[in-house]
């Protein structure tokens, strides 16, 4: 969390009033509540940004262990593929699991290739 009134990053950590400027995060919920919004819109903004950004990323990452055999981009899209996403992104997620495994499994050919055609 953030301090709304100096900025000051407490990470992870609830604190109920910030040690830099003395803002009570209670009374400034109550505050906000008071005027009708939402005072948890920044964190979920946040959160919603990774939902998005995992599927997507598993999506680029799988195509690009398809194109570039290099079984570490493969590892990566299977990775993110199975971390937790949007509803309507799953689609990608789904298709950058697949790829990242068709990804290592071409990965692998090739470089049994290469190591055959060495000997
Ligand atoms: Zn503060």
């Amino acid at each position: 969390m953030k301090c709304e009134r100096c900025g000051k990053d407490f990470g992870d950590v609830e604190v109920e009033v910030c040690d830099e400027c003395g803002y009570n995060f209670e009374e400034g919920k109550r505050i906000k509540k008071a005027l009708n919004e939402h005072p948890e819109h920044s964190v979920s903004k946040e959160k919603a940004t990774d939902l998005i950004d995992y599927p997507i990323l598993s999506f680029i990452l799988g195509i690009l262990g398809l194109v570039v055999p290099f079984a570490i981009f493969s590892i990566i899209a299977i990775i993110l593929g199975k971390k937790e996403a949007k509803e309507r992104l799953k689609p990608f997620a789904n298709l950058g699991f697949v790829f990242g495994i068709i990804g290592i499994a071409v990965s692998s050919v090739v470089i049994i290739t290469i190591i055959i055609s060495l000997f």
